[in-house]
């Protein structure tokens, strides 16, 4: 089961509002908003105060418009011809981000609102710092010009004041646009680059935007699953498929109905190199047991009190084990652990 807590939400939108005020903050939404779905998601923080959202695709766009019919909405990924029409029926503004993206608005849809993708570093979206003067002459209602940071989680990354001067460099070529330069851990960098308006998105979710720092940030999900059944066996006995896991003291396992299938990473296994993710029962950390399968995982509850555990839950994300957590024990990071979390669960919004 999935809670998702939009409490948390709305507070940790509110959290990051007051930290760059008076600059504007914005949420991104995209991927479902980070998996724990737009639908929900995108009112919580416009009822918070968020009024600018953005999203990587067109179609998600379009989702944030059915939901919130006034907002203003910025679609990532740039201007694919084939998604011109959702974009001018659902009032959405492309982040023009190549050449081509901006003559192809400038002809399509003369002086409708757009955002101007300028790349500073990161080599992935964006039109090159020397290409902006051209830009600015052509008939385009840029309305927002905005960079991305390549390290923002690392203060001190010398590209972070690389991509600010880049940036300063052009920005009063289009004087009139607004500026965005900050993901979430952009917001938390000691050069505060909040611009006009800022972009997070995972902090919004509880993710750690100072990661090595404890998480200024409230949970937002929280992933439990029923224990199924527990047994007892000898130290030297193994656990799961291909044995990859041995008990050095006899020990209490106990197998939960979550897997890979749910979105849990196959690689949080524990094996006998190497240790695992943990859930959380009756207050005790519990560490896997073996590898995860599609629908089960077993964990070690040798150390639970309680003598009778069928149908409790084990908590596998929450306050205690957080996403970050979770992305390390399994050779990943948060983001990806969030956006996993499969549509198989049943969903619960709190808050
Ligand atoms: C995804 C994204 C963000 C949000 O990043 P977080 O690290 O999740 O806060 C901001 N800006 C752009 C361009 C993005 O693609």
């Amino acid at each position: 089961m999935l809670t998702i807590d939009l409490g948390a939400l709305a507070a940790n939108w509110r959290a990051l509002a007051a930290r760059v005020a008076p600059a504007e903050c914005g949420a991104v939404v995209k991927a479902d908003a980070y998996g724990i779905g737009i639908e929900a998601a995108a009112p919580a923080l416009a009822k918070a105060g968020c009024t600018t959202f953005f999203v990587a695709h067109a179609s998600e766009g379009v989702r944030v418009r059915t939901v919130l019919p006034r907002a203003t909405i910025y679609v990532l990924n740039g201007l694919l011809p084939a998604s011109l029409p959702l974009l001018i029926e659902h009032d959405l503004r492309p982040v023009l981000g190549s050449l081509e993206d901006a003559a192809l608005w400038a002809k399509a849809k003369r002086l409708r609102p757009c955002a101007l993708h300028v790349d500073t570093g990161m080599n992935r979206l964006g039109v090159a710092p020397g290409d902006v003067a051209a830009l600015a002459r052509m008939p385009l209602a840029v309305d927002l010009l905005m960079t991305h940071f390549v390290s923002s989680e690392d203060a001190q990354d010398p590209f972070n004041d690389m991509q600010i001067a880049r940036f300063g460099a052009i920005r009063g070529q289009l004087p009139h646009a607004r500026t965005s330069l900050a993901n979430s851990s952009g917001l938390f960098l000691p050069q505060k680059p909040f611009g006009d308006l800022v972009r997070p998105g995972y902090a919004l979710y509880g993710g750690n935007p100072t990661p090595g720092l404890p998480n200024p940030m409230r949970a937002v999900v929280r992933l439990e699953a029923p224990i199924l059944q527990t047994r007892v066996i000898e130290a030297g006995a193994r656990v799961g498929y291909n044995a990859q896991w041995t008990a050095h003291r006899r020990t209490r396992l106990a197998t939960i109905g979550i897997g890979y299938a749910d979105g849990l990473p196959r690689a949080a296994m524990a094996t006998d190199d190497r240790v695992g993710g943990e859930a959380m029962v009756a207050g005790v950390r519990c560490p896997f047991a073996g590898r995860v399968s599609m629908d089960l995982t077993v964990i070690d509850v040798t150390d639970v009190p309680e003598p009778d555990l069928k149908g409790a839950s084990a908590c596998l994300l929450g306050e205690d084990i957080g996403i970050d957590e979770l992305g390390l024990r399994a050779a990943t990071i948060g983001y990806e652990i969030l956006t996993r979390l499969g549509a198989r669960y049943h969903r619960v919004y709190v808050g």
